[in-house]
């Protein structure tokens, strides 16, 4: 079902260990050990798409017996999944992280940054009339 980007040949996650599986966490294969992860547009591209398909499948729950809506649903995410799995295969872990975490990490440094030099700002003025009002 999704192959090992390291081994290639042996399958090394499940459909089902792909839904139960938290998709940021890292699959180690069985086979060979390498480490690989679920690619980042398949995560986005899935994403987007269960937003779409929500709707729809809300408007089933009210047509269909609840047993019918639930297995269409159960049916529409494992084909979700395996459609992302068969179009984007699992990418090798790279040990500093994907570049999709790089530049989220990138991002977050830059809106904490401004807020800790204010925050050091703000306590040195703090400081400073302190000393001036003891002297
Ligand atoms: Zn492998």
């Amino acid at each position: 079902m999704y192959k090992c980007p390291h081994c290639k040949k042996a399958y090394c996650h499940s459909l089902w260990r792909r839904l139960v599986w938290p998709t940021q966490r890292p699959i180690t294969c069985r086979h060979c050990g390498g480490e690989s992860r679920l690619a980042d547009k398949s995560l986005l591209i899935e994403a987007l798409l269960a937003q779409v398909a929500a709707i729809p499948l809300l408007i089933v729950f009210f047509l269909v017996p609840w047993w019918a809506a639930l297995l269409f649903a159960a049916v529409a995410i494992a084909g979700l999944a395996l459609l992302m799995g068969a179009i984007f295969p699992l990418v090798p872990l790279e040990p500093f992280g994907s570049p999709a975490d790089i530049r989220r990490a990138a991002i977050h440094f830059w809106v904490a940054a401004p807020i800790g030099i204010a925050v050091v700002v703000m306590v040195c003025i703090a400081l400073i009339r302190a000393l001036a009002n003891a002297a």
